[in-house]
């Protein structure tokens, strides 16, 4: 038995020879999207890394290390515990910002780990400034505005509220103010001017402070919307910020699953869960170590790629296999414990999303906990 395992970004993973599927992550690529992000703002401003949900599936710790070595001091996570966690591995340099504020209790947690958090309305406002009380000394957060998504922030009359009652900050050092934009990947979408007008009418109403409102996408739709600190997460790992352009990013995630077995199907045989394929002739398949449990969507038609073919996925998409049909190589080209693409120059992540319904995001965020992750240029 192989006991060969490694450890990355706390997972206990597969040797490269035992793993089902190798997930392939550039870092250099990471730092070049980050490179190239920074060279698209404008008026000083800078760049944070976005890497809530474990870096997008790709390992916050080893993400945000490479960030850091471009330079990167500003690090969004969603939840509390991801801020814990990266606090532990990046010390205590960074600002590290909690973009779902914290749960009513939680601000001890947060306090320890030196968090900020993102304030999203006036009960975590005032839940942060007793804890700056309790504490005996300011707190840094940053406050969120809702300039037009409806989903997290201050709404316009909270914002006023604030405003208008000077108390409501004791204790609160607000480091950052910001907003996000809910068509910014629509660079025509009338709510992008919309909420650009809202976020500077709202935040002239608080304190000064730093200012942030772009993710990936709103860096692209110009120079108004930089402020400060743009939040970009999607562009880093390679997804298109642009989309309908040409990815201005580098691809970042190569996934290659490996073959099991190899076999002919006969004419008219039922292949795979509820025999919703059958095969019009005789046909050679081979099945991949990857399934719906590896986080590749059960929906759509993708493909693998190997000797320059493109060979179909045929049937469902099962827990842990998948059947590709192989007739467009030579005979026994392909042979169990080879690895075929199924992310990559052939495939990339975007066009996965489209081909399975749905988003560069979310087949990244997917990502199973199977594959042996390979990291390169790190
Ligand atoms: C996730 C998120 C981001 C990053 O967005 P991308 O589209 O991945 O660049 C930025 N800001 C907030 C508030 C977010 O929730």
């Amino acid at each position: 038995m192989d006991r060969n395992f490694e450890q990355t970004d706390m997972l206990r993973q597969p040797s490269l020879a035992a793993a089902g599927a190798v997930l392939t992550i550039d870092l250099g690529a990471l730092r070049e999207n980050y490179r190239r992000l920074n060279a698209r703002l404008t008026g000083g401003a800078r760049a944070a890394g976005v890497v809530k949900a474990d870096g997008y599936g790709l390992g916050a710790v080893a993400v945000a290390h490479a960030l850091q070595a471009e330079g990167c001091d500003r690090f969004f996570v969603a939840h509390v515990e991801e801020g814990v966690c990266l606090r532990s591995a990046l010390g205590d340099g960074p600002a590290i910002f909690v973009l779902n504020g914290l749960p009513p209790g939680a601000e001890g947690e947060a306090m320890v780990s030196r968090l900020t958090p993102v304030l999203n309305s006036v009960e975590q406002l005032a839940a942060w400034r007793a804890a700056a009380h309790r504490a005996g000394r300011s707190l840094p957060a940053a406050l969120q505005v809702d300039s037009g998504m409806s989903r997290l922030g201050m709404a316009a009359a909270e914002v006023e509220a604030v405003a208008g009652d000077a108390a409501s900050l004791d204790g609160v050092d607000v480091v950052l103010v910001m907003s996000h934009l809910a068509c910014a990947d629509e660079p025509h979408h009338p709510a992008n001017a919309a909420q650009l007008l809202e976020f500077e009418r709202l935040r002239a109403m608080l304190p000064a402070a730093p200012a942030s409102f772009a993710n990936s996408s709103g860096i692209f739709l110009g120079s108004a919307y930089h402020f400060d600190l743009a939040r970009p997460g999607a562009a880093l790992y390679g997804i298109n910020p642009t989309p309908g352009h040409t990815n201005p990013m580098l691809p970042v995630v190569r996934l290659d699953a490996r073959v099991i077995q190899t076999r002919t199907v006969e004419e008219g045989a039922g292949v795979g869960y509820g025999h919703i394929y059958f095969a019009a002739g005789s046909l050679r398949t081979a099945t991949i170590s990857l399934g719906y449990a590896d986080g590749w969507h059960r929906r759509g038609a993708a493909a693998a790629f190997f000797g320059g073919k493109r060979l179909p996925f045929i049937g469902r998409v099962s827990m842990d296999s998948i059947i590709l049909d192989i007739s467009a190589l030579p005979e026994s080209r392909l042979q169990a414990g080879d690895l075929v693409e199924v992310i990559g120059p052939s495939q990339d992540v975007d066009q996965v999303a489209a081909l399975t319904g749905t988003i560069g995001y979310e087949v990244l965020t997917s990502l199973g906990n199977r594959f042996h992750r390979r990291i390169v240029n790190g």
